[in-house]
């Protein structure tokens, strides 16, 4: 284990205020501030809100035009938000399994899609340290509910948690139904650690009201059997679908959006210990609307699927409205919030803290990395300039896009600068090689027959 910066201030702190104790004159400070000891200060309430398939550029604070998420807007004012934030994988339970651990998918081996397809998945492994574990070391009490059937206990999510419930794929009036009844409990014993995660803008897509009326404005009929679609059916349509039936998709899903963001701020207005919390905002991936092909996600790891909002809210406010264009990676949001917290890090922490005493950290990170389990591991890595992607399925794998003239990633780059193309190779066999270091064997789990059927539900298994 090692110590955090922030813990190791904390010792210093606390070793002035000794000094000034004893008369120290050098203890006096040169500010003239009072100095308190660290262990008088409470450590903050914490709320960890993740909103499953949310791309960042539905999120209005991540683009110009009209306010369309205002609650996670006034968080962004009133928080710090990083602006290329990127999930390690496209597919729900390597992200948050990289959230909830700072390790990489291909560390934690908890795969990708078709998970569960042969009546067995995979389990976070035993050596991993997860978040709940270390702030339930550090005094909190620690809450999780969740809204994905891919999220249960039994997969080693509960760890760490006092209270754990996956409720499956429900809607966010179910979290929150839920979360009112455990409101009194959370809120009688301070530090708490809530994590909530939220389904609705995953396929099915629902239409919402009222959202979806000024959404789409133009007639539904001949469109309304895109309502709630399963996801099997619904990638199949998808690639034959008129562009005005894609556009619809698109507006179903905003509207699954907009009832996630009017929710959470009820919640919050129902929820007192949220409004000085230190509070997260992300997702696990994004979602693709046919820009390389396909739609859903766990297919590719282009930004569609993988650039996510990140909004971190400190609890008082501090560097409020920052927005801070570094690269972050979830794999970041457990030592930063470790670190916020005085907490030590994990020895094996593959993340950064990304915010600092002084603030947001402009450099903690150069390039990110997302992978994906798919008929062996796919892999890109980007410093936000170019992107290199070993995806097999692509026509000329690895493929090199440079992002600054190709935001899209249409056109590969590799074949006419093959020097940058190495050097991106470099830098990802030297990921790899860490990686292979560290490889992890994750547990195994057989489904319940109400899993399985959950996934048939979806579409997922036929
Ligand atoms: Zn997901």
């Amino acid at each position: 284990m090692t110590r955090s910066p922030l813990a190791a201030r904390s010792a210093v702190a606390f070793l002035l205020v000794v000094l000034a104790v004893a008369g120290a004159p050098a203890a006096a400070g040169a500010a003239g501030k009072k100095a308190r000891r660290p262990e008088q200060a409470r450590p903050p309430n914490i709320l960890l809100i993740t909103v499953d398939t949310l791309r960042a550029d539905h999120v209005s604070a991540y683009r110009s035009g009209p306010s369309t998420t205002p609650f996670i807007d006034s968080l962004a004012k009133q928080g710090i938000l990083f602006r290329r934030a990127y999930s390690t994988s496209s597919w729900t339970t390597p992200a948050l399994v990289s959230l909830l651990t700072a390790s990489y998918p291909g560390r934690h081996g908890m795969g990708g899609p078709g998970q569960g397809a042969d009546g067995r998945w995979a389990v976070i492994p035993s050596d991993l340290a997860t978040l709940p574990e270390a702030l339930r070391q550090r005094g909190y009490r620690t809450y999780g509910l969740t809204a994905n059937f891919g999220l249960p206990a039994d997969r080693g999510f509960a760890r760490g948690f006092d209270k754990y419930e996956c409720l499956g794929a429900v809607d966010v009036e179910q979290v929150r139904a839920r979360l009112d009844a455990w409101l009194p409990e959370i809120e009688a014993h301070e530090p708490w650690f809530t994590w909530l995660h939220l389904f609705d803008p995953h396929a099915p897509y629902q239409a919402r009201e009222p959202w979806i009326s000024s959404l789409w404005s133009q007639p539904r009929e001949g469109l309304k059997h895109l309502d709630g679609m399963n996801v099997g059916d619904y990638q199949q349509a998808a690639a034959s679908l008129p562009r005005q039936s894609m556009d619809y998709v698109r507006a179903l899903y905003d509207s699954e959006i907009r009832a996630v963001d009017a929710s959470l701020g009820d919640l919050f207005d129902h929820f007192p210990g949220a409004k000085d919390a230190l509070v997260v905002v992300t997702a696990d991936h994004g979602e693709e609307f046919l820009e390389h092909g396909g739609t859903g996600h766990g297919r590719t790891l282009f930004d569609e699927s993988t650039h996510v909002p990140l909004i971190v809210r400190l609890p008082d406010g501090r560097f409020g409205g920052t927005s801070v264009d570094a690269a972050a990676s979830l794999v970041d949001v457990m030592p930063t919030v470790l670190d916020l917290v005085g907490a030590p890090l994990p020895a094996d922490c593959a993340g950064r803290s990304l915010i600092g005493p002084g603030g947001p950290r402009k450099q903690a990170r150069k390039t990110v990395v997302a992978e994906l389990e798919r008929q062996g591991l796919t892999r890109a890595i980007t410093d936000g300039r170019y992107k290199l992607v070993t995806d097999p399925a692509l026509p000329d794998a690895p493929a090199l896009y440079d992002l600054a003239a190709d935001p899209g990633e249409t056109t590969d780059i590799a074949a006419r600068d093959p020097e940058r193309l190495a050097f991106y190779e470099q830098l990802l066999a030297a990921f790899e090689r860490r990686m292979l270091a560290g490889r992890l064997a994750p547990g195994e789990t057989a489904l319940t027959r109400e899993q399985a059927e959950a996934l048939r539900a979806l579409g997922y298994v036929h």
